[in-house]
Protein backbone atom coordinates (compact mmCIF):
# COMPACT_ATOMS: atom_id res chain seq x y z
CA UNK A 1 0.00 0.00 0.00
CA UNK A 2 1.25 3.56 -0.80
CA UNK A 3 0.47 4.30 2.75
CA UNK A 4 2.25 1.54 4.37
CA UNK A 5 5.23 2.74 2.19
CA UNK A 6 5.04 6.12 2.85
CA UNK A 7 5.07 5.63 6.50
CA UNK A 8 8.03 3.31 6.19
CA UNK A 9 9.87 5.84 4.08
CA UNK A 10 8.88 8.17 6.57
CA UNK A 11 10.56 5.46 9.35
CA UNK A 12 13.68 5.11 7.72
CA UNK A 13 14.03 8.98 6.98
CA UNK A 14 13.31 9.48 10.39
CA UNK A 15 15.89 6.63 12.13
CA UNK A 16 18.49 8.34 9.59
CA UNK A 17 17.45 11.97 10.74
CA UNK A 18 18.04 10.82 14.52
CA UNK A 19 21.18 9.39 13.47
CA UNK A 20 22.61 12.22 12.37
CA UNK A 21 21.29 14.40 15.04
CA UNK A 22 22.69 12.10 17.84
CA UNK A 23 26.04 12.40 16.10
CA UNK A 24 26.03 15.88 15.78
CA UNK A 25 25.08 16.44 19.45
CA UNK A 26 27.73 13.91 20.65
CA UNK A 27 30.02 16.08 18.46
CA UNK A 28 28.58 18.92 20.29
CA UNK A 29 29.23 17.38 23.40
CA UNK A 30 32.56 16.50 22.64
CA UNK A 31 34.14 19.90 21.25
CA UNK A 32 32.66 21.44 24.23
CA UNK A 33 35.09 19.25 26.32
CA UNK A 34 38.12 19.36 23.71
CA UNK A 35 38.15 23.03 24.89
CA UNK A 36 37.41 23.20 28.01
CA UNK A 37 40.52 20.73 28.72
CA UNK A 38 42.35 21.80 25.67
CA UNK A 39 43.36 19.15 25.21
CA UNK A 40 42.55 18.02 21.77
CA UNK A 41 42.46 20.92 19.57
CA UNK A 42 46.09 21.50 18.17
CA UNK A 43 47.49 23.14 15.06
CA UNK A 44 49.19 21.96 11.80
CA UNK A 45 51.12 24.23 10.10
CA UNK A 46 51.51 24.73 5.82
CA UNK A 47 54.72 25.81 4.17
CA UNK A 48 54.48 28.60 2.17
CA UNK A 49 57.23 29.33 -0.62
CA UNK A 50 57.93 32.74 -1.48
CA UNK A 51 58.86 32.69 -5.46
CA UNK A 52 60.76 36.36 -4.94
CA UNK A 53 63.18 34.96 -2.02
CA UNK A 54 63.25 31.18 -3.83
CA UNK A 55 62.87 29.55 -0.18
CA UNK A 56 60.12 28.94 2.61
CA UNK A 57 59.19 31.95 4.68
CA UNK A 58 56.13 32.18 6.22
CA UNK A 59 53.55 29.34 7.02
CA UNK A 60 49.83 29.01 7.91
CA UNK A 61 48.34 27.64 10.97
CA UNK A 62 45.55 24.84 10.41
CA UNK A 63 43.17 23.72 13.35
CA UNK A 64 43.13 19.94 13.97
CA UNK A 65 41.13 18.19 16.36
CA UNK A 66 42.45 14.86 17.75
CA UNK A 67 39.49 12.49 18.79
CA UNK A 68 40.15 10.16 20.96
CA UNK A 69 37.61 7.86 19.12
CA UNK A 70 37.39 9.27 15.62
CA UNK A 71 40.31 10.23 15.53
CA UNK A 72 41.18 13.01 13.65
CA UNK A 73 38.41 15.33 12.64
CA UNK A 74 39.19 17.86 9.97
CA UNK A 75 38.25 21.82 10.23
CA UNK A 76 35.58 22.02 7.97
CA UNK A 77 33.55 19.62 9.58
CA UNK A 78 34.63 21.01 13.96
CA UNK A 79 34.88 24.47 13.04
CA UNK A 80 31.12 25.20 11.81
CA UNK A 81 30.41 23.31 14.87
CA UNK A 82 32.30 25.40 17.29
CA UNK A 83 30.28 28.83 14.85
CA UNK A 84 27.40 27.47 16.21
CA UNK A 85 27.92 26.38 19.84
CA UNK A 86 29.53 29.87 20.45
CA UNK A 87 33.22 28.12 20.94
CA UNK A 88 34.82 29.42 17.99
CA UNK A 89 36.78 32.12 20.22
CA UNK A 90 38.21 29.62 22.06
CA UNK A 91 39.33 27.54 18.73
CA UNK A 92 40.87 31.02 17.58
CA UNK A 93 42.99 31.26 20.83
CA UNK A 94 44.25 27.80 21.02
CA UNK A 95 45.80 28.09 17.40
CA UNK A 96 47.05 31.64 17.68
CA UNK A 97 48.56 30.56 21.34
CA UNK A 98 50.48 27.76 19.97
CA UNK A 99 51.21 29.94 16.39
CA UNK A 100 53.03 32.20 18.93
CA UNK A 101 54.98 29.26 20.44
CA UNK A 102 56.05 28.81 17.06
CA UNK A 103 56.68 32.18 15.70
CA UNK A 104 59.15 32.24 19.03
CA UNK A 105 60.98 29.32 18.22
CA UNK A 106 61.18 30.45 14.56
CA UNK A 107 62.17 34.15 14.78
CA UNK A 108 62.56 35.27 10.52
CA UNK A 109 59.37 33.41 9.38
CA UNK A 110 55.70 35.20 9.76
CA UNK A 111 52.68 33.22 10.18
CA UNK A 112 49.25 33.27 8.92
CA UNK A 113 46.41 32.14 10.91
CA UNK A 114 42.55 31.74 9.90
CA UNK A 115 40.06 33.99 10.98
CA UNK A 116 36.22 33.06 11.44
CA UNK A 117 33.45 35.62 10.48
CA UNK A 118 31.88 35.04 14.00
CA UNK A 119 35.72 36.30 15.36
CA UNK A 120 36.18 39.12 12.99
CA UNK A 121 33.54 40.46 13.88
CA UNK A 122 33.01 40.43 17.49
CA UNK A 123 34.19 43.59 19.83
CA UNK A 124 37.37 42.23 21.42
CA UNK A 125 39.39 39.98 18.82
CA UNK A 126 41.84 43.08 17.49
CA UNK A 127 42.83 43.22 21.29
CA UNK A 128 42.65 39.49 21.78
CA UNK A 129 45.21 38.82 19.15
CA UNK A 130 47.64 42.22 19.77
CA UNK A 131 47.92 41.54 23.50
CA UNK A 132 49.16 37.58 22.83
CA UNK A 133 51.20 38.78 20.16
CA UNK A 134 52.75 41.87 23.11
CA UNK A 135 52.80 38.54 25.67
CA UNK A 136 54.92 36.49 23.11
CA UNK A 137 56.99 39.83 22.28
CA UNK A 138 55.93 39.28 18.49
CA UNK A 139 56.02 42.10 16.17
CA UNK A 140 52.51 42.11 14.57
CA UNK A 141 54.18 42.17 11.60
CA UNK A 142 54.47 38.82 11.28
CA UNK A 143 51.57 37.85 11.63
CA UNK A 144 48.80 37.86 8.85
CA UNK A 145 45.09 36.90 9.18
CA UNK A 146 43.51 35.37 6.79
CA UNK A 147 39.46 36.33 6.26
CA UNK A 148 36.94 35.25 3.99
CA UNK A 149 35.97 37.43 0.83
CA UNK A 150 32.23 37.69 1.77
CA UNK A 151 32.34 38.32 4.94
CA UNK A 152 35.58 41.15 4.26
CA UNK A 153 33.55 42.95 1.64
CA UNK A 154 30.22 42.53 4.05
CA UNK A 155 31.14 44.57 6.46
CA UNK A 156 28.53 43.00 9.06
CA UNK A 157 29.50 43.86 13.16
CA UNK A 158 32.33 45.19 13.77
CA UNK A 159 34.87 43.56 11.06
CA UNK A 160 36.07 46.65 9.10
CA UNK A 161 36.86 48.82 12.20
CA UNK A 162 38.92 45.46 13.76
CA UNK A 163 40.60 45.14 10.77
CA UNK A 164 41.64 48.70 10.74
CA UNK A 165 42.35 47.96 14.21
CA UNK A 166 44.82 45.56 13.54
CA UNK A 167 46.52 46.63 10.48
CA UNK A 168 47.01 50.08 12.55
CA UNK A 169 49.16 47.97 14.67
CA UNK A 170 51.21 46.43 11.88
CA UNK A 171 49.30 43.32 11.38
CA UNK A 172 48.55 41.56 7.75
CA UNK A 173 45.21 41.26 6.25
CA UNK A 174 44.89 38.77 3.27
CA UNK A 175 41.67 37.23 1.61
CA UNK A 176 41.54 33.56 1.54
CA UNK A 177 40.13 31.11 -1.00
CA UNK A 178 39.97 34.63 -3.24
CA UNK A 179 37.47 34.08 -6.43
CA UNK A 180 35.03 31.63 -5.18
CA UNK A 181 32.78 34.58 -2.88
CA UNK A 182 30.94 37.82 -3.73
CA UNK A 183 33.57 39.69 -5.14
CA UNK A 184 34.46 42.02 -8.04
CA UNK A 185 37.47 43.50 -8.60
CA UNK A 186 36.60 47.10 -8.36
CA UNK A 187 35.18 46.32 -4.50
CA UNK A 188 38.51 44.45 -3.57
CA UNK A 189 40.33 47.83 -4.62
CA UNK A 190 38.93 49.69 -1.80
CA UNK A 191 39.36 47.14 1.06
CA UNK A 192 42.17 47.58 3.39
CA UNK A 193 43.89 44.38 2.52
CA UNK A 194 47.64 43.05 1.96
CA UNK A 195 47.55 39.84 -0.21
CA UNK A 196 44.74 37.76 -1.70
CA UNK A 197 45.05 34.02 -1.70
CA UNK A 198 43.69 32.38 -5.16
CA UNK A 199 41.42 29.53 -4.42
CA UNK A 200 42.75 26.05 -5.22
CA UNK A 201 39.73 25.74 -7.63
CA UNK A 202 41.35 28.10 -9.99
CA UNK A 203 45.08 26.67 -9.99
CA UNK A 204 43.54 23.20 -10.50
CA UNK A 205 43.26 24.38 -14.25
CA UNK A 206 46.21 27.18 -14.11
CA UNK A 207 47.72 25.68 -17.23
CA UNK A 208 43.86 25.86 -19.09
CA UNK A 209 40.60 27.54 -18.93
CA UNK A 210 41.64 29.86 -15.43
CA UNK A 211 44.99 30.82 -16.72
CA UNK A 212 43.51 34.13 -18.07
CA UNK A 213 41.77 34.61 -14.88
CA UNK A 214 44.65 34.25 -12.40
CA UNK A 215 46.71 36.46 -14.97
CA UNK A 216 43.92 39.12 -14.43
CA UNK A 217 44.09 38.71 -10.59
CA UNK A 218 47.67 38.95 -10.12
CA UNK A 219 47.51 41.88 -12.37
CA UNK A 220 45.05 43.54 -10.44
CA UNK A 221 46.79 42.69 -6.89
CA UNK A 222 50.05 44.45 -8.32
CA UNK A 223 47.98 47.49 -9.43
CA UNK A 224 46.77 47.72 -6.05
CA UNK A 225 50.02 47.00 -4.12
CA UNK A 226 48.76 43.49 -2.97
CA UNK A 227 50.91 40.38 -2.55
CA UNK A 228 49.65 36.99 -4.06
CA UNK A 229 49.55 33.55 -2.90
CA UNK A 230 48.37 30.23 -4.84
CA UNK A 231 46.25 28.36 -2.54
CA UNK A 232 46.54 24.18 -3.49
CA UNK A 233 49.47 24.11 -5.68
CA UNK A 234 50.06 19.74 -6.10
CA UNK A 235 52.06 19.45 -9.53
CA UNK A 236 55.71 21.23 -10.89
CA UNK A 237 53.64 22.44 -14.02
CA UNK A 238 51.50 24.40 -11.98
CA UNK A 239 54.04 25.64 -10.22
CA UNK A 240 55.78 26.70 -13.35
CA UNK A 241 52.76 28.48 -14.97
CA UNK A 242 52.56 30.37 -11.18
CA UNK A 243 55.69 31.73 -10.64
CA UNK A 244 55.55 32.74 -15.03
CA UNK A 245 52.56 34.51 -14.31
CA UNK A 246 54.33 36.42 -11.15
CA UNK A 247 52.46 34.79 -8.36
CA UNK A 248 54.50 36.16 -5.15
CA UNK A 249 53.88 32.64 -3.08
CA UNK A 250 52.95 29.02 -3.63
CA UNK A 251 51.19 26.55 -0.96
CA UNK A 252 50.10 22.95 -1.21
CA UNK A 253 50.82 19.59 -1.41
CA UNK A 254 53.72 20.03 -4.11
CA UNK A 255 55.68 22.24 -1.60
CA UNK A 256 54.39 20.48 1.40
CA UNK A 257 51.38 19.00 3.58
CA UNK A 258 50.29 20.73 6.56
CA UNK A 259 52.89 19.28 9.33
CA UNK A 260 52.46 18.65 13.54
CA UNK A 261 54.58 21.40 14.95
CA UNK A 262 57.75 19.58 15.81
CA UNK A 263 58.19 18.93 11.95
CA UNK A 264 57.53 21.95 11.02
CA UNK A 265 60.04 23.66 13.27
CA UNK A 266 62.47 21.08 12.30
CA UNK A 267 61.85 21.84 8.71
CA UNK A 268 62.47 25.33 9.11
CA UNK A 269 65.49 24.79 11.59
CA UNK A 270 67.04 22.80 8.35
CA UNK A 271 66.47 20.81 6.02
CA UNK A 272 63.72 23.33 4.32
CA UNK A 273 66.00 23.70 0.88
CA UNK A 274 65.63 20.53 0.47
CA UNK A 275 62.14 20.18 -0.44
CA UNK A 276 62.28 23.56 -1.90
CA UNK A 277 65.05 22.45 -4.89
CA UNK A 278 63.38 18.49 -5.16
P1 LIG B 1 42.02 27.34 4.06
O1 LIG B 1 42.39 28.35 5.04
O2 LIG B 1 41.72 27.77 2.68
O3 LIG B 1 43.21 26.28 4.09
C1 LIG B 1 43.63 25.54 3.00
C2 LIG B 1 43.14 24.11 3.05
O4 LIG B 1 43.56 23.42 1.88
C3 LIG B 1 43.69 23.31 4.23
O5 LIG B 1 42.69 22.36 4.59
C4 LIG B 1 44.89 22.59 3.60
O6 LIG B 1 45.25 21.41 4.28
C5 LIG B 1 44.34 22.29 2.23
N1 LIG B 1 45.40 22.19 1.23
C6 LIG B 1 46.58 22.84 1.18
N2 LIG B 1 47.29 22.49 0.09
C7 LIG B 1 46.54 21.60 -0.60
C8 LIG B 1 46.75 20.89 -1.83
O7 LIG B 1 47.75 21.00 -2.53
N3 LIG B 1 45.73 20.05 -2.21
C9 LIG B 1 44.59 19.88 -1.47
N4 LIG B 1 43.67 19.05 -1.92
N5 LIG B 1 44.38 20.57 -0.31
C10 LIG B 1 45.34 21.41 0.12
P2 LIG B 1 42.27 22.15 6.11
O8 LIG B 1 43.47 22.19 6.99
O9 LIG B 1 41.41 20.93 6.15
O10 LIG B 1 41.40 23.43 6.44
C11 LIG B 1 40.17 23.66 5.81
C12 LIG B 1 39.63 25.03 6.14
O11 LIG B 1 39.27 25.11 7.52
C13 LIG B 1 40.65 26.16 5.94
O12 LIG B 1 40.73 26.51 4.57
C14 LIG B 1 40.06 27.23 6.82
O13 LIG B 1 39.05 27.93 6.13
C15 LIG B 1 39.43 26.44 7.95
N6 LIG B 1 40.33 26.49 9.14
C16 LIG B 1 41.45 25.77 9.39
N7 LIG B 1 42.00 26.12 10.58
C17 LIG B 1 41.22 27.12 11.08
C18 LIG B 1 41.26 27.92 12.29
O14 LIG B 1 42.16 27.80 13.13
N8 LIG B 1 40.26 28.83 12.45
C19 LIG B 1 39.27 29.00 11.52
N9 LIG B 1 38.31 29.92 11.77
N10 LIG B 1 39.20 28.27 10.39
C20 LIG B 1 40.16 27.35 10.16
MG1 LIG C 1 43.52 29.92 5.11
MG1 LIG D 1 41.95 28.92 1.30
MG1 LIG E 1 39.29 27.06 2.39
Amino acid sequence: HAKAAGRNTFAIFGNHMDELLRRRRKLEHDLRLALETRSQIEAFYQPVYSAEHKGLSSMEALARWKHPEEGLIAPDIFIPIAEEIGLIQEVGAIVLEDACGVMADLPSISMAINASALELCSDGYPLRVLSRLAKWNIDPKRLEIEITESLALGGEGHSDRNIAILRNAGVRIAIDDFGTGYSSFSRVQNLMIDRIKIDKSFIDAVQGESRPLIEAMINMARAKGLKTTAEGVETDEQSDALVALGCDSLQGFLISRPLARTAIIDLYNGSGKRIITA
